[in-house]
């Protein structure tokens, strides 16, 4: 339902099952769950108002979630097929529990391009919705494809109408960003008010939920479903509202200044050895330079983890080599040091790691600490590393 511009991370999102109009299709696991509620709950519902067997109304139940799934791609494949079309490339979609999601590899280069890719999704839910009310008018009364026909405009309709509610991370939302951010001409404004404006929707979710659940509109069992959308909400409201207050912060990342000054040592240095020049150098310099491992030649070959260095005891630094807690600078990712916040946050991003070397040229002029960076982007979290 939702669409993100979020870089690689290493993390997968469900096991692949192939590719649809050359968009990679993923599955989440969480989707065996709501396809036995679905099954079991839906299934015995339609049995009994079909008059079926058990095992015909778990059918209906199994058809009902392929069709329900079907619907979901549909809206997904309208928001991928919308990016592509506006050059934006589309790493897949994923469908899970409660809906799905459309990965893209950055985030739309206008407000318009921005509320067509948004509203791309709802717009194909909507036709689906109106083509399943037209089969339900024109289907028998009382028989299986009625009944399916009857669910699949009743799921397609709630899709639409639920994801045009303007709060990030729905669709709605991301449409509202659009309009702010064309008269404000402020991206990462705008994402802040959608952010806010999704907050409200989530609890306006909660509070119909109670109310919903009070007068007994609501069973008990839809009930932790429906408090999982409004908890999914809430939390993504929040996000988008922490990511617009770093977008707000990137251009205070200057590399020159946030990475820490290297200290050289000739490979096999020991550690304690190492660590005493260092501090000595730093005598009169507030921050903490980075020891760099060079090789005879003096070219930089690795870098000492910190973590690394301060697990080692004090009483075995004299004997082991600064090598054996340094990282290989072929295996950390570099930026040069003219490198922008947008570009600095992308690397990180799609390299997630504590330390990133940082260049001139050929030289390194310097180690960007993860949590240096975090500090500067967000000075009121807590850190949790
Ligand atoms: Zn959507």
């Amino acid at each position: 339902m939702e669409q993100r511009s979020r870089p690689r991370a290493g993390r997968r999102p469900g096991l692949r099952v192939g590719r649809v109009f050359g968009v990679p299709l993923y599955l989440n696991a969480s989707i065996l769950l709501l396809a036995l509620l679905i099954t079991v709950l839906y299934g015995e519902l339609a049995g009994q108002r079909l008059q079926l067997s058990p095992l015909g109304g778990y059918l209906v139940g199994a058809g009902f979630v392929v069709s329900l799934l079907g619907s979901v791609l549909a809206h997904e494949l309208g928001h991928a097929l919308t990016a592509r079309h506006f050059g934006i490339g589309v790493r897949g979609i994923t469908l899970e529990l409660l809906g799905g999601y459309t990965e893209m590899d950055r985030d739309a280069p206008s407000p318009r391009v921005d509320l067509l890719v948004s509203l791309a999704g709802p717009a194909v839910s909507a036709v689906l919705g109106v083509a399943a009310v037209a089969a339900t008018l024109a289907l028998p009364d009382g028989t299986v494809a009625d009944q399916l026909a009857f669910q699949l405009a009743a799921s397609n309709v709630i899709v639409a109408v639920f994801n045009i509610l303007p709060g990030l991370p729905l669709d709605g939302g991301r449409a509202l960003r659009a309009a702010v951010w064309a008269v404000t001409r402020d991206r990462h404004r705008a994402t802040e008010v959608a952010g806010w404006a999704g907050r409200v929707v989530a609890l306006g979710t909660a509070l119909l939920v109670a109310v919903l659940y009070a007068t007994d509109v609501l069973g008990l069992l839809a009930l932790p479903l429906t408090a999982l959308v409004a908890l999914t909400l809430w939390h993504g409201a929040g996000q988008s509202i922490r990511l617009s207050r770093i977008g707000r912060r990137l251009p205070l990342v200057d590399l020159a200044r946030l990475a820490r000054p290297v200290f050289a040592v000739p490979t096999g240095t020991p550690l304690a050895e190492a660590q005493r020049r260092a501090t000595e150098a730093d005598a009169g310099v507030a921050e903490h330079r980075a020891l760099l491992v060079t090789d005879s030649a003096g070219r930089p070959v690795a870098v000492v983890d910190p973590a690394a260095a301060a697990a080692v005891p004090e009483a075995r630094r004299p004997w082991l080599a600064v090598d054996a807690v340094a990282r290989s600078v072929a295996d950390l990712p570099t930026m040069p040091v003219a490198t922008d916040g947008e570009r600095v946050l992308e690397t990180v991003q799609a390299h997630p790691g504590a330390q990133y070397v940082v260049t001139a040229g050929e030289d390194v002029v310097g180690i960007l600490h993860i949590a240096d960076l975090a500090q500067l982007l967000e000075p009121h979290r807590k850190m949790n590393t």
